[in-house]
C-alpha cells in the first residue's frame, strides 16, 4: 500500500469504527472561576534536617478550578514550615491568577502558563508566586484527565504502571543522642517493605554522619539502598570532604550538598565524585534546570512540582534531563508526582514514606481519571482557617 492509498483507506473507515473522544474534550471548555481554602495543621512533634525544623508550623492551600463543563480541577500546595506561606499563595491565586485564567480553555495548559508568567513577572517567575502557577497547572491537568476519562499518566505518554519508591525516614529528632528514634524509624520503613531509604546528614560532625550512615546501611542490609540528603548545608570544600565519606561507605546518592543556586559548585562535585549528585527541589522553571544540566551539575534531577511549575513545566524538565542521559526522581510523593514519573523512562524513584501497597518495592499507578488531587471535605472542614 503506498502513502496515498493508506491515507484514503483511513478516510474510508466507517465513522462508527473510529474511537470517539470523551464527551468533555469534544467541545471547547471555559474556566468559570476558582475557589481556595487555607488549611493550617496543628503543631506536631518537630523533626529536623541539616538546616530546617519541620512539622510545627505548616499549612496548605487547596485550589478548585471550576469549568462550564461541570468538571472541577483540584490541586493543593503545602508548606512544611512557614505557616504564612499558604496565605500568600492563596492571595496570588485569588487576586492575580483568577482574573487571568477565567474564560480560558483548560485544554491549553501551555497558553495558560504563558499568560500567568506574563501577569506575574513583576514579582518574578519563581519563588512563592510560582507555587500559585504550579497549583493552577496541576488543577488544569486534573480537569483534562477527568474530561478524557483517563489518569493523567496515561495522557502524558505512559512508560510504566508501577513506580519504585524510597522512604524518607532517617530524620534528626529531639533528644535522640543515642539514635534510638532514628533507628526505630528506619526499621519501621524497612518493615513496611521499602527497598530504599533516605537519611538526613550534615547537621552535626562528619563523625556523626558516619555513625548514621553505618547504622542505616547495617539495618538495610544487602540489596537495599541508602540515600543521603544534606539539605544545602555545606560549602564546596566540606561538601567534597563529606561526599567522599558517603561514597566510600556505599551510599546510592548524595542530595543537595550545596545551596541550590551555587551551580558551579555542583559542577565541581559532580566532576570529582563518582556517587550520584542529586538536586533540584529548590529550583524554579526549566530555565534553572537547563542551567544546572548544561553545567553538568547533577546526575539525578529532582524537580519539586510545587516550585518547578506543575505538570507542564515538570515534564519539560524531565525531558531535558532525559535528553542529557540523566536520571529523574521526584521531590516528594503523592499522586501528582506519581502521575508524572510514570510517564518518564529516566525516572528511578518517587520519594515518599509510610505504609504503601508494595509489589517488590514498587507502588501501583493511580487509576482514577485526572490527577487524584481531590482533598476530602472532612479534611478541609477540620483544618480550614480561611
Ligand atoms: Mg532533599
Amino acid at each position: 500500500m503506498n502513502r496515498r492509498t493508506l491515507l484514503t483507506a483511513g478516510a474510508a473507515l466507517p465513522s462508527a469504527a473510529l474511537p470517539m473522544p470523551a464527551a468533555g474534550l469534544q467541545k471547547q471548555m471555559r474556566i468559570t472561576g476558582i475557589e481556595t481554602d487555607l488549611l493550617r495543621m496543628p503543631p506536631g512533634e518537630p523533626n529536623y534536617d541539616a538546616i530546617h525544623k519541620l512539622g510545627v508550623d505548616s499549612g496548605s492551600v487547596v485550589l478548585r478550578i471550576r469549568t462550564d463543563a461541570g468538571i472541577t480541577g483540584w490541586a493543593s500546595t503545602s508548606f512544611g514550615m512557614i505557616a504564612g506561606g499558604p496565605r500568600v499563595v492563596q492571595t496570588i491565586l485569588e487576586q492575580e491568577v483568577k482574573p487571568v485564567i477565567t474564560g480560558m480553555d483548560p485544554s491549553f495548559p501551555r497558553k495558560i502558563r504563558a499568560e500567568l508568567w506574563k501577569a506575574l513577572e513583576y514579582h518574578g517567575v519563581g519563588g512563592v508566586a510560582h507555587f500559585a502557577v504550579s497549583a493552577a497547572d496541576i488543577a488544569v491537568w486534573d480537569i483534562l484527565g477527568k474530561a478524557a476519562g483517563l489518569p493523567v499518566w496515561k495522557m502524558l505518554g505512559a512508560f510504566r504502571d508501577r513506580m519504585p519508591v524510597y522512604s524518607m525516614c532517617g530524620w534528626y529528632y529531639g533528644n535522640d543522642g543515642d539514635l534510638s528514634r532514628y533507628k526505630r524509624s528506619i526499621e519501621t520503613a524497612l518493615g513496611q517493605g521499602y527497598h530504599a531509604i533516605k537519611i538526613k546528614v550534615g547537621r552535626y560532625s562528619i563523625g556523626d554522619d558516619a555513625r548514621r550512615v553505618r547504622m542505616a546501611l547495617d539495618l538495610a542490609g544487602k540489596g537495599k539502598r541508602v540515600l543521603v540528603d544534606a539539605n544545602q548545608v555545606f560549602n564546596r570544600n566540606e561538601a567534597l570532604r563529606r561526599g567522599r565519606v558517603y561514597q566510600e561507605m556505599g551510599c546510592f546518592w548524595y542530595e543537595e550538598p550545596l545551596a541550590p543556586h551555587e551551580m558551579g559548585g555542583y559542577t565541581e562535585l559532580a566532576e570529582k565524585l563518582d556517587i550520584r549528585i542529586a538536586t533540584g527541589e529548590n529550583l524554579y522553571t526549566k530555565y534553572q534546570f537547563a542551567d544546572l544540566i548544561a553545567r553538568k551539575g547533577a546526575d539525578v534531577v529532582q524537580p519539586d512540582n510545587r516550585r518547578a511549575g506543575g505538570v507542564t513545566e515538570w515534564m519539560e524538565i524531565a525531558a531535558i534531563a532525559d535528553g542529557y542521559g540523566l536520571e529523574l526522581a521526584s521531590h516528594g510523593g503523592g499522586s501528582v508526582n506519581m502521575n508524572m514519573l510514570l510517564a518518564m523512562p529516566n525516572a528511578i524513584y518517587m520519594e515518599t514514606g509510610g505504609p504503601q501497597k508494595f509489589v517488590d518495592g514498587e507502588v501501583a499507578a493511580p487509576e482514577a481519571p485526572g490527577m487524584s488531587t481531590e482533598v476530602p471535605a472532612a479534611r478541609i472542614a477540620k483544618y480550614k482557617v480561611g
